[in-house]
């Protein structure tokens, strides 16, 4: 096992990352940019290494001086967390090249799935259901291109290969508006991405988000963690998550989850990895993979009972992953809240000092955070301060414990989400489980608007 673990990260997820180190007996070297110099993290870690200015050009995305602090600490390997360089290829081949263990997949496997096209044809290769669409990145000729909309039928999807976080994609519902979205979306898709290449998709109307995790190691063993439904979204981010999907029979999710892990078998894929779906109508749509730890893997860790943290540590140490499918049980019911500094229903961002914060506890309550009370959110960075996790016996006790949890929250000195919530939280429909995409946008417009 290694000694010493590097963690290019910062907030929530560094700290998540320094706990699962020290639980293992592992040190962790945190990196910090100037504006995180007063985290806790920080001036608790076994080493801290400063690698910039504010800026995270300059800082949690600057390749040489996180390998640098790698190298002055003799850390053996690092861990990227989420966002940043956690999906960059590259990245993760600098990191091998200058002798240190990426926590994560291959170069290769980050690279293929990084490219949605080629992510698409793996998966289908490898007998993952994919969204209908284009074979691959749409041709120049416009004939080609209304031929192709046709055949899948409007309304169609235009997606950039190299796209991210909810940007480069245009739905269109006429073939007289189709050209011209194409070239718009090629057009910003090469600026955005330096990558001008667009793929076309059916456009689902009414699906749900449904991801499963997975786990694998270098030893060929692959096994899914059942599933996530990540539906509560507001433009294209999601807000609320939870395990297992409402409504949905386990043996649905366990074909799905063994076509997920027989996938990384075949690409021999390791390391810890989410296949996303759209669920509508009884099936499911893969639309991409994400090759690292996600935001909401505590809703898993709490009702299957495996840390993910500490898994991605074992496997990328070349560990064989400690148990099989068979193993794998999911127990109750956990929903996670994502709290953000931003107003709760206009949604401005709101960096500052926070004066107080009173974390919540209690029975099946798990808060994963750095702040704390004369803690300064930076006004640099994501406005993600933390998760609150509830997990009960049925969904009803998760929610009733979530929302006793968000009773006893408070954060004072800035804005927060914790008011959206609580109302979700109350919502009829939300609480009757397995609303789509688009509802907590549609619940906006119609309380908020
Ligand atoms: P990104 O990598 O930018 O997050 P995704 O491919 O994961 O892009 O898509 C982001 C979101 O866009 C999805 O969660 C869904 O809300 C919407 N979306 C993507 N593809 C489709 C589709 N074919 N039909 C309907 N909605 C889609």
């Amino acid at each position: 096992m290694f000694k010493k673990i590097l963690v290019a990260n910062r907030g929530e997820i560094a700290l998540r990352i320094q706990r699962a180190c020290r639980e293992m007996g592992i040190k962790a070297v945190m990196v910090y940019s100037e504006a995180d110099r007063d985290a806790k993290y920080v001036k608790l870690a076994d080493e801290a290494v400063c690698i910039g200015p504010a800026s995270s050009a300059l800082s949690y995305l600057n390749m040489p001086a996180i390998i640098s602090a790698a190298e002055v600490t003799d850390a053996e390997a690092i861990h990227p967390g989420y966002g940043f360089l956690s999906e960059n290829a590259d990245f993760a081949e600098r990191v091998w090249k200058s002798g240190f263990q990426f926590i994560g997949p291959t170069p290769e496997s980050i690279r293929m799935m990084g490219d949605k096209v080629s992510a698409k044809q793996a998966m289908i290769k490898a007998g993952v259901p994919c969204v209908p669409g284009s074979e691959g990145e749409l041709p120049d000729d416009p004939v080609q291109i209304r031929r192709i909309a046709k055949l899948v039928g409007y309304p169609v999807i235009i997606k950039a290969a190299g796209g991210g976080g909810g940007r480069g994609m245009r739905v269109v519902h006429t073939e007289a508006a189709l050209i011209n979205a194409v070239q718009m979306t090629k057009a910003e898709a090469g600026a955005a991405f330096n990558n001008s290449a667009v793929y076309l998709e059916k456009f689902l109307l009414n699906p749900r988000h449904i991801e499963i995790q997975v786990l694998a190691d270098k030893h060929r063993n692959a096994v899914y963690l059942g599933e996530r439904d990540c539906s509560m979204q507001r433009r294209h981010q999601k807000v609320i998550e939870e395990a297992p999907a409402p409504g949905i029979a386990r043996k649905v999710i366990d074909k799905i989850g063994e076509r997920c892990a027989t996938a990384c078998k075949k690409m021999g894929y390791r390391g810890a990895g989410t296949f996303e779906f759209l669920y509508e109508n009884g099936e499911f749509y893969f639309i991409e993979m994400n090759t690292r730890v996600q935001v909401e893997h505590p809703v898993t860790e709490m009702v299957t009972g495996v840390d993910i943290v500490k898994t991605q540590i074992m496997v990328a140490a070349g560990e064989k992953l400690p148990f099989t499918q068979r193993d794998i049980v999911m127990r109750g019911h956990a929903v996670e809240c994502r709290v953000n500094a931003e107003d709760s229903f206009k949604f401005t961002p709101s960096p500052g000092r926070i004066t107080m914060w009173h974390a919540p506890g209690g029975p099946g309550v798990r808060v994963d955070s750095h702040i704390y009370t004369n803690y300064f959110v930076p006004p640099h960075y994501d406005s993600m301060i933390g998760k609150i996790i509830a997990h009960g016996d049925t969904r009803e006790q998760a929610l009733a414990r979530m929302r006793t949890a968000l009773l006893e929250t408070v954060v004072e000195g800035i804005n927060t989400n914790i008011a959206l919530h609580r109302e979700l939280m109350m919502d009829a429909k939300f609480l009757a489980g397995g609303t789509n995409i688009h509802y907590l946008e549609e619940w906006l417009s119609l309380h908020k608007g």
